[in-house]
């Protein structure tokens, strides 16, 4: 077996999630202000940097690959660098988050390049509530998004929806009604406190009063076995009234039910820095070595420092104010959900 990445706490790395922009083409009320500045484009890693970046790191023993954002399709270069991933290789996939807006126009050449799977962010079933949420019009080219990468040999397609309190939480429902008839899987995740959005208690929302309202509802959830692969989701089968579902339902509890004991993951943001920690603060700068011409060798101890100070855990939400948190500067967008 060749090199493993380990971080201070004994946690194997396996995956990482690469941010290759900050630059979106909506304005989710959760992630990004309406005025958001965006670094400038110098500051994002070149095609040419993430392959190094993602080569390094598969030398380590990475085995999965998430592109994430900002919004990747808005870059005209992302065939490319799925290419370069599939080139690397990556047994455990190449995933991609995107809001689906213009993923239509490229999901072939992605399918083609060796994407494996594609998540939509998707946080209501109806265009109002879409509009309300992503402060954009944009709702019918994302639902033909997730048709269509049904209809393509993708490994898996899921939707991501964050759920606030008196915002969407009427869209539970009806997104879950999605996985009836579609072979989707559709995750709910627990509002995230970040730099400047307007988290606070009152509109969070905990995974399990979803999952009353699902019951409530007349849902039946059977929990599946989680694998290697399953990222940070509990996934169930569903039977609810309208039948047996072929897809499932999941939620992502970063807020009421930290799954730090078992994180296998890191970050590279767009500008790249190595994150360990959605919420710390210890992310160690790779670029900037990499473009003052470090070898291979000193890049691979930047990322080995990097794992070494990923932090233990991240801070428990409930019961605090956002102002007694010590929460990262950046918003999401600036991170790479
Ligand atoms: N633009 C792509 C997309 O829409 O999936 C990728 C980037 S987006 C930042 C990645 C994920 O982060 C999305 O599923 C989004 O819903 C989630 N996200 C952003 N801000 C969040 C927050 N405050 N709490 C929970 N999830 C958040």
């Amino acid at each position: 077996m060749g090199r493993q990445l380990v971080d201070g706490h004994g946690r194997r790395i396996t995956y990482v999630r690469i941010s290759v922009t900050d630059r979106c083409n909506l304005r989710c009320v959760y992630c990004m202000p309406e005025d958001q500045a965006f670094r400038p484009l110098p500051h994002l890693m070149t095609r040419d940097e993430v392959r190094r970046a993602a080569s390094l790191l598969a030398s380590f023993g990475v085995t999965k690959v998430r592109i994430t954002g900002g919004e990747p399709t808005t870059r005209s270069d992302l065939v490319g660098i799925v290419g370069d991933l599939a080139a690397i290789g990556f047994p455990g996939g190449i995933a991609l988050s995107t809001n689906g807006v213009l993923f239509p126009k490229m999901a072939h050449d992605l399918l083609a390049a060796g994407l494996t799977k594609v998540n939509v962010s998707l946080d209501a079933a109806e265009a109002e509530h879409f509009r309300k949420m992503a402060r954009r019009d944009h709702f019918q080219p994302v639902l033909d998004s997730i048709d269509l990468a049904l209809s393509l040999p993708f490994d898996s397609v899921k939707i991501n929806a964050v759920v606030i309190r008196g915002f969407n939480d009427g869209q539970i429902l009806p997104l879950a009604a999605m996985t009836h008839g579609k072979n989707l899987g559709v995750r709910f995740i627990e509002f995230m406190p970040f730099g400047d959005n307007a988290w606070t208690e009152a509109d969070w929302m905990g995974w399990r009063e979803v999952m009353d309202r699902l019951v409530a509802a007349g849902y039946v959830l059977a929990p599946l076995e989680k694998s290697e692969v399953s990222g940070p989701a509990d996934e169930y089968r569903v039977v609810s009234p309208l039948g047996e579902h072929r897809g499932t339902i999941g939620f992502i509890t970063p807020v009421s039910d930290r799954f730090c004991d078992t994180c296998n993951r890191m970050r590279l943001t767009q500008d790249g820095f190595l994150k360990g920690c959605l919420f710390g603060h210890n992310d160690v700068d790779l670029l900037r070595p990499m473009r003052a011409g470090a070898s291979d060798g000193e890049l691979a101890a930047v990322i080995e420092k990097a794992a070494a100070v990923k932090e233990e855990r991240h801070p428990m939400f409930v019961g605090m104010r956002k102002n007694m948190l010590p929460l990262p500067a950046r918003n999401m967008s600036e991170i790479g959900g």
